[in-house]
């Protein structure tokens, strides 16, 4: 229900659970985190609130500057760790938090079966990284186009954040239906469900479109729809109000 990610100069940490905090007002049942460090790509998830996920990660090797947070509205899949997200990849290489409903997703979950997948969760989510996962092997392409391809396939609404172990500046996101805003800072931007996360951190923001997505490195940011085609972002000045 809620998303927040950054990658930057920062600690990524305490900036994504900070923001989930503040998206705890849309109600949710749980939440989880992906970093990136020389741990490799870790994801920490639990049935619960935002406080339950900190204190299941006390201890743990945290520290990163990328990464992707999530508040989960149970839609496919009853309210469990397993369940929560971030998900990954049969590699374990790619991780996903989603919002939304992917309704095409039983169809594509038992091809990939067919093709050896295994499960680890109930959920639309974790059928749709592997999707992903296995364009991007079958077509041996970048994790952009399979992206792409991907969601030119699946019928259904998403906010969408893709981390990975192999890209550790990298991350995409796409929206169809979910709201989904990036904010700009220097060297650094933030991926939010809403601004209030990002708010405190700069007031350029782009409000993502229907069908597009955002390629977003630690030194830059280009938006594609889906068909390609490179947009010209449509950056607004917020109010700060702090
Ligand atoms: N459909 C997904 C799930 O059930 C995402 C739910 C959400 O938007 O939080 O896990």
């Amino acid at each position: 229900c809620g998303i927040v990610a950054y990658v930057g100069h920062r600690e990524a940490y305490p900036v994504i659970i900070k923001g989930l905090k503040r998206l705890e007002y849309r109600g949710y049942d749980s939440a989880g985190i992906a970093v990136l460090n020389s741990d490799g790509l870790s994801v920490y998830k639990k049935k619960g609130k935002v406080a339950d996920l900190e204190e299941h990660v006390i201890g743990r090797n945290i520290s990163s500057h990328i990464g992707i947070g999530h508040t989960r509205w149970a839609t496919h899949g009853e309210p469990n760790d397993q369940n929560a997200h971030p998900h990954y990849s049969a590699s374990e290489d790619l991780a996903i938090i989603h919002n939304g409903i992917i309704e095409n997703y039983s169809s594509i979950k038992k091809d990939l079966q067919n093709k050896g997948h295994v499960f680890k969760s109930d959920t639309d989510s974790e059928v749709f990284i592997h999707f992903i996962e296995e364009i991007k092997k079958s077509n041996n392409c970048s994790l952009e186009e399979a992206v792409r391809l991907a969601l030119n396939k699946v019928v259904g609404a998403y906010a969408i954040v893709i981390m990975s172990r192999t890209e550790p500046n990298l991350l995409i996101a796409a929206r169809k239906g979910s709201p989904l805003v990036v904010g700009l800072g220097k060297d650094e931007f933030f991926l939010a469900s809403d601004a209030t996360p990002i708010i405190e951190y700069t007031n350029e923001v782009v409000y993502l479109n229907d069908y597009e997505i955002a390629i977003i490195r630690d030194n830059s940011f280009v938006i594609k729809n889906i068909q390609d085609v490179k947009m010209t972002p449509y950056i607004q000045k917020l109010e700060m109000e702090l």
